[in-house]
């Protein structure tokens, strides 16, 4: 039977893919860590669809322990699915998320709680000593993170870093999809999320495989732009069509002024500058669809509030 458990003030999201073996051992850990913080706290495993025995595992888990919660999609959705599955489903004041690889370690939870209650809404952390290979993940981390910073104005030193707190209130509110979770700090800038890093430890993996490649390098440098987008211009996508628009409207007054230069001889230009031109048009009104939506939608950034202590009604 399990255990009938208080409201939990902490929940730690964790989002596992065939890591039957990890699981034992990383409740042991999470328990050693867990506990002397005093809190009722829950652990919310997302099995993301593995096809080995993880959720028979985290079942027979469950039973032991009534504060393991276990979500489980029936197919393998992602990393980021997964996480924004815990993140629904927590029920505490703070979560943090973490891997359920044993490469982020319990133990650094305390740590990353005492920075929160220095007033902070997300605290990242920050793998230095990262034990994973040059080539292959650090270097392109290196440069993604840099230039993740350099294009979302949010310098954080490792934004893959999974082992990360958060007040509920505000990472509930940001919309996470496709594989955006590497970009929560951005992200999470949308509802005013003041934010701080915390060195963290980081193990080699000990079981199973890294479900990852470098072919993950064009995925997060692709994301970065949907990310400049949702953060710089959520708030004016008119602005940003416009913008874009720009670049057709060129080419259609420089097609009529190439079209003048011929003599108005070539049909050519006359039906690029139309082309352009309609191109203008389109955008123009994409713009406006997109204003509609935000109109009627619920991802305008005003309509975030924080208040610490108090989760702000949902709308
Ligand atoms: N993960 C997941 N779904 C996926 C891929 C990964 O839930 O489709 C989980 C995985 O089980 C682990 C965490 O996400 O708990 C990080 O994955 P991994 O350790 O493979 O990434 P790496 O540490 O190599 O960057
Ligand atoms: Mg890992």
């Amino acid at each position: 039977m399990a255990t009938e458990t208080p409201a939990p003030v902490l929940s730690v999201v964790i989002p596992v893919y065939n890591e039957e073996e990890s699981l034992q051992p990383l409740v042991q850990r999470l328990r050693a860590a867990c506990e002397p913080l005093g809190l009722p706290y829950e652990v919310l495993f997302v099995d993301d669809g593995s096809q080995d025995s993880t959720f028979a595992t985290l079942e027979a888990l469950h039973r032991q322990d009534g504060r393991l919660r276990v979500l489980r999609f029936r197919k393998n959705y992602g990393q980021t699915a997964a996480m924004a599955a815990g993140f629904r489903h927590a029920r505490g004041q703070v979560i943090v998320s973490m891997d359920g690889d044993l490469q982020n370690d319990p133990a650094d939870i305390p740590r990353l709680l005492a920075k929160l209650e220095e007033g902070y809404d997300v605290v990242c952390g920050w793998r230095k000593a990262r034990q994973d290979k040059l080539l292959s993940r650090r270097v392109p981390s290196l440069i993604a993170n840099w230039l993740i910073g350099k294009v979302t104005g949010v310098p954080i030193h490792d934004n893959g870093c999974s082992l990360k707190a958060y007040r509920a209130e505000v990472i509930k509110r940001v919309q996470l999809y496709a594989e955006l979770h590497r970009f929560i700090p951005a992200m999470s800038t949308l509802t005013g999320a003041r934010i701080a890093e915390l060195v963290v430890r980081h193990h080699p993996r000990r079981f199973g495989r890294s479900k990852y490649g470098i072919s993950r390098t064009w995925r997060v440098f692709l994301d970065l732009f949907v990310v400049k987008m949702l953060t710089a211009w959520a708030a004016r996508p008119r602005l940003w069509f416009a913008t874009l628009a720009v670049v057709p409207l060129l080419g259609s007054l420089g097609s009529l002024v190439g079209w003048g230069l011929s003599r108005f001889a070539s049909i050519v230009f006359p039906a690029v500058a139309f082309l352009a031109l309609a191109l203008v048009g389109h955008l123009l009104v994409m713009g406006l669809l997109a204003e509609l939506v935000l109109a009627t939608g619920d991802f305008r950034p005003e309509a975030v509030l924080v208040v610490r202590g108090h989760t702000p009604p949902q709308p």
